[in-house]
């Protein structure tokens, strides 16, 4: 299979500024491993329990992000390994996070989603409600957990304007948000179908699934 040479070609593209996740969702571990010998080492996934069984039987000098929307009675089952969460989308969620986080004496990495695509599908916070998080007394008092960034999803489609349109918006955002948030580092946008143009507006972390290893056949 040419999972490892995919690896290889999409990091020499991609440069040592954007970082690459490797989209594993449904796939086995022998694909991930495929991708670890081309020396992939940042994996995504979407559900807890896959996230979890893959940690459990994979290398250890992997970490794992969790990409897709995550419900408050998860956090406990990823707060032990995980090392990025990308779709946050309220403070009850950081606050979950922060007590998990807690509890297993560590501070976990998060980024706030913010909704850019006009699909009602797609999760996440407008501008306004992300920056009345990131101001609230509330939020200054979660000390177990850290806010580096943003992460949105553009609208599925062909138009290539729109889609530019809305990655330069959260780009937009993210620098707005940068100069009072210090720690702000990551900016994840970009999937297999539009990733160039995410890393032409700015994002500097990727997230690239059925590029790297074929289709999926279910979600
Ligand atoms: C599945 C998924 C991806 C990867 O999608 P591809 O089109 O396969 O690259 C990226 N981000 C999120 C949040 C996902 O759920």
């Amino acid at each position: 299979m040419e999972i490892s040479e995919n690896i290889k070609r999409y990091k020499e593209e991609l440069g040592e500024k954007v970082s690459l996740v490797a989209i594993s969702k449904t796939k086995p571990n022998s694909d991930l491993l495929e991708a670890y010998e081309g020396g992939q080492r940042l994996f995504g996934e979407n559900k807890i329990q896959e996230m979890a069984e893959k940690w459990e039987s994979l290398p250890k000098d992997i970490e794992w992000h969790m990409v897709g929307h995550v419900q408050r009675n998860k956090v406990k089952y990823m707060a032990p390994f995980v090392s990025l969460i990308h779709a946050v989308d309220s403070l009850k969620l950081l606050k979950e996070i922060n007590k998990e986080a807690e509890k297993n004496e560590r501070t976990i990495s998060c980024l706030l989603q913010i909704k850019i695509a006009e699909e009602e599908s797609k999760f996440g916070l407008d501008a306004e409600e992300a920056k009345e998080i990131l101001a609230s007394e509330e939020f200054s008092e979660l000390k177990n957990i850290q806010v580096k960034g943003l992460m949105g999803m553009a609208t599925f489609s062909d138009d290539e304007a729109k889609v530019r349109g809305e990655f330069d918006y959260l780009k937009s955002v993210y620098e707005d948000f940068k100069k009072k948030q210090t720690q702000f580092e990551i900016l994840s946008m970009g999937m297999s179908g539009d990733y160039k143009i995410a890393v032409s507006c700015g994002s500097n972390m990727v997230r690239i699934g059925s590029a790297i290893f074929g289709e999926r056949n279910y979600n």
